[in-house]
């Protein structure tokens, strides 16, 4: 049994979220005319359709930029803290692509592993994320070579598949889905929608890790990653990384403690107060983030951080990405690429 919505009454709907006072982030189109998620005012600005992916991800609506954590005061000699309570306003993500979505488990076993984040599960408690299956994809996608696809449901509370004559098609995947949609569907038995195939298997996971576990110190981190900037880019972007720094902004009267987003591809990342850095040059911070992702990651929770969204490589000024990397690695490990 498929239940439909029409788009009109889909709109009017994320219109009443809004009245409700929820906060609603979906897809814009931004004055330069790029795609990003952003907090919605009204659902005349939503873009459900018509790109492959949003410049950016949804992670700002569980992991925000910059979180103030607690404020502090001095008064003489003692420090008086004060905690600040979690936002848990109700949020909804609408027109979130699958591989967006499916980056929310991946990062719960992060911020529910030595230290529960009481930020990051009081917004994740409060979020529902609404996807739209993806019916097109460009070549920059690889959600099926991470074990994903166009329909994947992990991370979706509702998923909207769109069907012919303006209707989507719900799927309810969470209680949480089918709460936010109960009533607002219409019962459709002859529609059920085709799901794309998404983009054809580009490299196998299992060779990459077999790569990464023995090729630590390979020249080929070097070669493969030679023209990476260390902008940061594309972990600002992707929706599984994750890194942040917490610094005290304030003055002699008091301040306040903040999480602030970071990136292991910046230069002074993991420079040590002697001014000794580990990771000196780029190619080593560039493997770590590849390593993180495919190897260390999927060792230490059982998951694979990166959902194949091509986010990073879209993003990349010198158009190197994830994908690159990997395709290259591939290519090194199959002896069709020499390092020098
Ligand atoms: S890979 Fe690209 S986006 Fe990422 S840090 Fe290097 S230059 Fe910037
Ligand atoms: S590493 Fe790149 S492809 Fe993987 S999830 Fe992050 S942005 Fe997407």
């Amino acid at each position: 049994m498929s239940d439909v919505i029409a788009k009109d009454d889909l709109l009017r709907l994320v219109d009443q979220w809004l009245a409700e006072g929820k906060r609603v982030l979906g897809p814009v189109k931004a004055g330069d005319g790029v795609i990003l998620y952003a907090p919605l005012a009204a659902s005349s600005q939503l873009v459900l359709e018509g790109f492959v992916h949003a410049a950016n991800s949804i992670k700002e609506a569980v992991f925000p930029r910059s979180e103030t954590i607690y404020t502090y005061k001095f008064n003489g000699h003692e420090i008086e803290l004060s905690d600040v309570d979690p936002d848990s306003t109700q949020c909804i993500v609408i027109g979130a692509r699958p591989c967006d979505a499916a980056s929310l488990p991946v990062l719960d076993h992060l911020f529910n592993w030595d230290y529960k984040d009481k930020f990051y599960n009081a917004r994740r408690a409060a979020t529902t994320v609404v996807t739209v299956a993806c019916s097109e994809y460009d070549d920059n996608c690889f959600c099926t070579s991470v074990g994903l696809g166009p329909a994947a449901e992990q991370g979706s509370d509702a998923m909207l598949l769109k069907a012919p004559d303006g209707w989507y098609e719900v799927r309810a995947v969470t209680d949480k889905g089918t709460a936010l949609f109960n009533g607002k569907t219409t019962p459709a038995p002859e529609i059920k929608v085709p799901i794309s195939d998404g983009p054809a298997k580009k490299f196998d996971t299992v060779d990459i890790e077999t790569f990464l576990k023995n090729n630590y110190e390979s020249d080929a981190w070097r070669d493969i990653t030679m023209r990476c900037l260390g902008c940061g880019a594309c972990a600002y972007n992707c929706p599984t990384c994750h890194c942040f720094d917490i610094v005290d902004e304030g003055d002699a009267a008091g301040g306040r403690r903040v999480k602030n987003w970071d990136s292991c591809q910046f230069g002074q990342f993991t420079v040590h107060a002697s001014g000794h850095n580990p990771r000196a040059v780029q190619a080593q911070r560039q493997r770590q983030r590849i390593q993180h992702k495919f190897r260390i990651y999927p060792e230490k929770f059982g998951a694979i951080l990166c959902t194949g969204c091509g986010t990073c490589t879209r993003n990349c000024p010198v158009s190197l990405g994830v994908l690159n990397t990997l395709e290259a690695i591939a290519a090194v490990a199959r002896g069709s690429i020499e390092v020098k």
